[in-house]
């Protein structure tokens, strides 16, 4: 039998709520597919602060090392949100984002067809929309030196580089590719390879990359072009790579682009290392009333099965059983609209594993 260890990071504030909705989705498919899922729970953000003095204790980091992939929930809240920056839940973040060297974040944005509505876009326009934006976390403007406020002729300036190496882009960049193998074998890398040169480099690295590629058709995109494809032909787009900023702000506008905060998974993936967590956080204001949307971190689980463990079919049968499920008209508080069953995360996760057994039957 298949064995995986999962670490298990709740977090704060509604994060433990659907981390263990999620859990018994993958229960479920242990039973369904004769795999064993063994769980370990670390501590992170808030919880971890207030238990060690420390938003990322390194017996967490240790255990996240030690695992096939990490789960986590959200991490936050307003009783910590005083701290100091760097002593903050979400400082756990991106520390462990670093440590574990995950390079590629993916943002997957579907349009799920019963919450069309939910979209700020014309039916027709959204309808059919399923992307996936691959967004570089370790590098550009974000991270390059010289950055800082200096003072020049008396007046203040401020300065950051936008910087990528060639094995930077190329690492992002064959992830990418081959993500795209898995999915509609189309992808497209934004830059703005007009005006800068990191952009020019970027395109250069693509383009020999390709090469070995040939299934899998290429565009290449400006990134002020990409913002506005995005909204007026979103369902044209398969895989989309592009760098950390660029990536920044339109993996939020892909986001926006399909609905509702609380139905968006993600994943931050290296070469040893992954973590899968919902889009959103830890939604403070609804914490502990066991009315929480479980679907994006059901979803995120579903892109561990496919990203970290190969199992492709266990991930589409997730997924269908989410859509199954609001095809039936159920509803979390967040994505609720007239006409539907209004239900908690409690009875939205009972009927998706229904609806899972029922479809693999
Ligand atoms: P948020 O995403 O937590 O909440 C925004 C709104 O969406 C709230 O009204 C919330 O109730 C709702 N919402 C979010 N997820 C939902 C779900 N699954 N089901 C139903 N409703 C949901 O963003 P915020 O309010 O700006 O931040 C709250 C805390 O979360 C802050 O401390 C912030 O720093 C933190 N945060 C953490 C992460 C993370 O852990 N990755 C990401 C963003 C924000």
């Amino acid at each position: 039998m298949q064995r995986f260890k999962i670490a298990v990071l709740k977090g704060d504030g509604i994060g433990p709520e659907i981390v263990e909705a999620t859990l018994r989705v993958l229960k479920k498919v242990e039973e369904l597919y004769g795999v064993s899922f063994e769980y370990e729970e670390g501590l992170i953000g808030g919880r971890a602060i207030d238990e060690t003095g420390t938003p990322l204790p390194d017996e967490t980091l240790e255990l996240c090392k030690n695992s096939d992939a990490v789960l986590l929930g959200a991490v936050g809240g307003p009783k910590w949100d005083d701290l100091p920056t760097d002593k903050r839940p979400e400082k756990g973040l991106l520390k462990i984002r670093k440590e574990l060297d995950l390079y590629a974040n993916l943002r997957p944005a579907k349009v799920w067809e019963p919450l069309i509505d939910a979209s700020p876009l014309k039916p027709e326009v959204v309808s059919g929309t399923d992307m996936l934006v691959v967004r570089e976390l370790t590098g550009d403007v974000y991270y390059g030196e010289p950055r800082g406020i200096f003072e020049e002729n008396g007046k203040r300036v401020g300065v950051n580089t936008m910087r990528y190496t060639e094995d930077e882009i190329r690492r992002v960049v064959v992830k990418s590719f081959e993500i795209a193998r898995k999915r509609r074998r189309r992808l497209t890398s934004v830059d703005k390879s007009n005006v800068l040169e990191v952009s020019g480099l970027w395109k250069e690295v693509v383009e020999e990359v390709s090469k070995s590629y040939p299934d899998v058709e290429l565009e290449h995109l400006y990134v002020d072009n990409c913002a506005m494809q995005l909204v007026r032909r979103p369902n044209s787009f398969d895989v989309i790579v592009t760098g950390n900023i660029f990536g920044d702000i339109l993996s939020d506008e892909a986001g926006v682009v399909v609905g509702s905060l609380g139905m968006l998974p993600s994943a931050s993936v290296g070469d040893r290392y992954a973590l899968y967590e919902p889009v959103h956080g830890s939604a403070p204001d609804i914490a502990g009333q066991g009315i929480a949307n479980p679907i994006a971190t059901v979803l995120s689980a579903a892109m561990m099965l496919r990203y970290s463990f190969g199992m492709d079919s266990a991930s589409d049968l997730v997924e269908k059983a989410v859509e199954e499920t609001l095809n039936q008209g159920y509803r979390t508080p967040d994505i609720y609209s007239e006409g539907c069953k209004k239900v908690g995360t409690e009875e939205m996760t009972d009927r998706i594993i229904e609806n899972m057994e029922r479809l693999k039957a």
